[in-house]
């Protein structure tokens, strides 16, 4: 019996004390978010960001869709994914698209502990620079999520988050749905993120099919309406560098 006391209150510490390192840091940064951006101030422009990748299918049709329509965007890739696929980051560079940092392995910041989550920002840091000869500005943590020590870890890097998620991981998600969305949603300064790759734990493999399906009709809609996606470096310069 006093074993399974103390087994209980054991339990109880350890939960409550990764509730402080993990759960409430995540919270607290997305509401308040001191250091942790969420869209532009000020700017003409919004900007596509694209999670998860790079994806030898998707990201080139995405690659595709955006030359084909002269809008930027900005890939947060997966280190693990991007070193076998170096070409497509240096097709990104060259066509004008920023790449950030989205971790080594695609895990929670949740479960590092500050020496790993910096390990993982470096380790993702050093893929980009290989294979597309440029330093990282942004990192967005995997699920947006945030620990104790996420902004310490992340410097010199701008953590940003999104002013617009729309589930384009599930494919419960239609096309249709999603791009009524992201056309009722578009807005100056908005940062959306969608994925590119559905190969990640939690994610359908085909759902970027809904969401490349969704784009090639609002990409053109957003064009009429005369916004135009940047990177998150342009959208910076076009606002005020005030960040919300
Ligand atoms: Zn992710």
């Amino acid at each position: 019996m006093i074993v399974i006391k103390w087994f209980l209150v054991v339990s109880l510490v350890i939960g409550f004390c990764w509730l402080l390192y993990a759960v409430f840091p995540t919270y607290l940064y997305r509401w308040f978010h001191p250091n942790v951006y969420i869209n532009v101030k000020r700017a003409q422009s919004f900007a596509l960001t694209f999670d998860d990748g790079p994806h030898r299918e998707y990201t080139v049709q995405i690659l595709n869709l955006l030359k084909e329509h002269e809008m930027k965007a900005t890939f947060f890739v997966v280190g693990s994914i991007a070193e076998e696929q170096p070409d497509l980051l240096k097709r990104m560079v060259m066509e004008g698209h920023e790449i950030g940092i989205h971790h080594y392995n695609h895990v929670s910041a949740w479960f590092l502990t500050p020496g790993r989550l910096k390990k993982e920002i470096q380790m993702c840091k050093d893929v980009i620079i290989e294979a597309a000869g440029v330093e990282p500005i942004f990192y967005r943590p995997p699920w947006g999520h945030l620990n104790l020590f996420s902004i310490w870890c992340a410097r010199p890097y701008h953590t940003i988050i999104w002013s617009n998620i729309f589930g384009d991981w599930s494919l419960k998600k239609t096309k249709r749905a999603l791009e009524a969305e992201m056309k009722s949603k578009l807005k100056r300064g908005a940062v959306y993120v969608l994925h590119d790759n559905g190969e990640t734990k939690g994610a359908d493999e085909k759902a970027p099919e809904h969401t490349i399906g969704a784009l090639r009709e609002f990409i053109p809609y957003a064009k009429q309406h005369k916004m135009n996606s940047k990177t998150l470096s342009e959208l910076q310069k076009e606002g005020t560098s005030t960040w919300n």
